[in-house]
């Protein structure tokens, strides 16, 4: 068994973690900060190339089950959003939209915009109706919070049943283990659930912390508020980190490194200018007329040192890695793509 350090604890840094540990390598995570995986809707924008099966194995949970396949659903300003997989509120299956929707909004609370949705579903071809729900939550608690209690709940269930659309459409306000209300709610009101597809809340909540339980899960030691401050490296091999949070710095010692840091967004890559820079002071970046698609260079898998040297045992995944083709806010697929190829590269090593 090698010991592998990987540093970042967003959707490639966990996902690296997972395949790592479940092949047996004993693996350390550190991570601190808030990653972009958080940030994101919770969806997965496009088909992954390389890892279905395995992204499939890694996101399953026993409180929230996946819609896969081409799907379609409503942003919280009624917007068309379309994936490739959902939490299976999220979304419909493409081309199966409802007839008609009712906007559902929370008296006071910013967490869906209806007068805005209701006139963009009209012009999606849906029937909108709107209904404001008698619970008033202030603007700054967020509806996780406000929507604890079963009174609550079943407010909420008795307002919807005298709707009469198709679907309603609530704002996003249930954490991972509560995700069942949702199912609970349709059997209840009698139609479809839908919650509105919502970045930087929620979703993206959920999603981490259930990637994070799955890295858990499978024996990687996770080292969440601490942060990589330098490498250890002779010639072209990666021998250990320092790492530091709260008042404790420490040097951990490890055989191989994956660098999961993520974009410029949460530091993972420093902005010099009008260019991108290596936090660390060692590795090679690649450049784009474009700075989130700019990121570490690779050859034959490996990193690179600004001197040219190929790395023994380091890679790069996510956010972090140079990629043309990387569309802003759809990086899910890409960053766990890019952590299965960064694993079978240490493999090949
Ligand atoms: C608002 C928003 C909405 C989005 N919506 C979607 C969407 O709907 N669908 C989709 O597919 N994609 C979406 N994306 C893109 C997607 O979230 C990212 O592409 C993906 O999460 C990147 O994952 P990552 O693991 O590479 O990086 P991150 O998730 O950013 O994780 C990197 C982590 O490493 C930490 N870190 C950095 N340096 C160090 C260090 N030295 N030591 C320790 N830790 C460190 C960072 O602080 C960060 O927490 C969205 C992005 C944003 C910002």
């Amino acid at each position: 068994m090698s010991r592998v350090l990987v540093i970042g604890n967003g959707a490639a840094g966990l996902f690296s973690s997972w395949l790592l540990a479940r092949k047996g390598q004993e693996v350390v995570l550190v991570g601190r900060g808030t990653p972009s995986t958080s940030m994101s809707t919770g969806c997965i924008r496009t088909r992954p190339e390389g890892c279905e099966r395995e992204m499939a194995e890694f996101l399953v949970n026993e409180h929230m089950p996946w819609a896969v396949g081409a799907r379609a659903g409503l942003s919280k300003i009624g917007t068309p959003f379309r994936c490739w997989m959902a939490p299976s509120h999220s979304t419909w299956k493409y081309g199966e939209a409802p007839g008609s929707v009712t906007v559902v909004s929370i008296e006071g609370h910013p967490a869906i915009h209806v007068r805005i949705a209701s006139s963009l579903l009209i012009a999606q071809g849906i029937r909108a109706e709107h209904l404001s729900l008698p619970i008033a939550v202030p603007p700054e608690v967020p509806l996780t919070a406000a929507f604890r209690s079963e009174g609550s709940w079943e407010l909420l269930a008795k307002a919807l049943r005298t709707t009469s659309s198709d679907a309603v459409l609530l704002p996003a306000m249930v954490p991972l283990r509560e995700y069942g209300r949702l199912d609970a709610l349709e059997r209840q009101c009698g139609r479809k659930v839908l919650e509105a597809v919502t970045p930087l809340g929620p979703p993206g909540l959920r999603l981490t912390e259930l990637m994070h339980a799955r890295a858990a899960g499978a024996g990687v030691t996770i080292w969440d508020g601490r942060r990589v401050t330098a490498l250890d490296i002779k010639g072209d091999t990666v021998r250990g980190a320092t790492v530091s949070g709260g008042s404790e710095v420490k040097e951990v010692a490890t055989d191989a490194a994956v660098i999961a840091t993520g974009g410029p967004l949460v530091d993972g890559l420093n902005i010099k200018g009008r260019e991108l820079d290596d936090p660390f002071g060692v590795f090679q970046v690649a450049r784009s007329t474009d700075a989130l698609r700019g990121g570490y260079a690779s050859r034959e898998g490996m990193m690179v040192r600004v001197d040219g040297r190929r790395m023994a045992n380091a890679v790069a995944a996510g956010d972090c890695v140079y990629s043309e083709r990387r569309d802003h806010g759809s990086g899910l697929a890409g960053a766990l793509d890019s952590a299965r190829m960064a694993v079978m590269a240490l493999e090949g090593a």
